[in-house]
């Protein structure tokens, strides 16, 4: 519905796109995905490390991640280069994530399983989904941000490839290792290879220099209140 540049599904109403066409996204996506538009929850995200429950939330509460226990309930975060984590607690949670290098530095997503564990769930059940975002092949950084990570997660989440280069970073890779190191089994990790800036079908925040809309991924908790 949207027209350029936030062509044609952004799900975003704090990017400049007409807010009709938005809420109109909205609802072709709360349809296809057989989700109430009420009960597809999502928060504004500020880079930092806040959890919050969707039924404590509204569009304009602060937070990166958001999760629910509620059945019928949808969470989601809205990226265009951020790394956006699906996460499955078999134990009758969902959880959505959003996660730049602030949010993978700070370990959001350890923020956010240590709330799903507090509430009940089991760490070793539950399941991942790393979404697309901007990959290795793109992300190129500089400052102190690769010693950093290097430092954090390990030599292998920076390429480098020679001194008129700059490093790359692996973001994703970055937040597969914190999965790791808390010992959540690699098989249910699923990490979705597309990376957002060199794939003309996403949304790129660096590739259109910030001008541009935001995917929703998202996860439904199966219930009753489903349509
Ligand atoms: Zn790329």
């Amino acid at each position: 519905m949207s027209g350029k540049p936030f062509d044609s599904l952004n799900t975003s109403f704090g990017v400049g796109d007409d807010p009709l066409a938005v809420k109109e996204n909205l609802a072709r996506l709360s349809a296809s995905a057989r989700v109430e538009p009420s009960k597809l929850h999502f928060v504004k995200q500020v880079h930092g490390d806040r959890v919050v429950e969707a039924s404590a939330a509204t569009p304009e509460t602060e937070a990166d991640a958001v999760w629910t226990e509620v059945p019928g309930t949808a969470v989601g975060v809205r990226t265009a280069d951020c790394v956006p984590i699906l996460i499955e607690d078999p134990g009758g949670r969902v959880a959505a994530v959003h996660a730049g290098w602030r949010g993978v530095e700070n370990e959001i997503v350890t923020r956010t399983i240590e709330r799903l564990v507090a509430r009940g769930g089991e760490l070793a059940q539950l399941r991942f989904a790393i979404g697309p975002c901007i990959q290795r092949c793109c992300f190129e950084v500089d400052g102190d941000l690769p010693r950093r990570f290097e430092a954090a997660f390990g030599a292998k989440v920076v390429v480098r490839s020679g001194e008129q280069i700059k490093p790359h970073l692996d973001l994703p890779l970055a937040v597969q290792e914190t999965l790791s190191r808390l010992g959540v089994p690699e098989g249910h990790v699923a990490v979705l290879p597309q990376c957002t800036m060199c794939d003309a079908r996403f949304f790129s925040h660096r590739r259109e220099h910030g001008v541009t809309g935001r995917h929703l991924s998202f996860i439904t908790l199966p219930g009753a209140a489903a349509l």
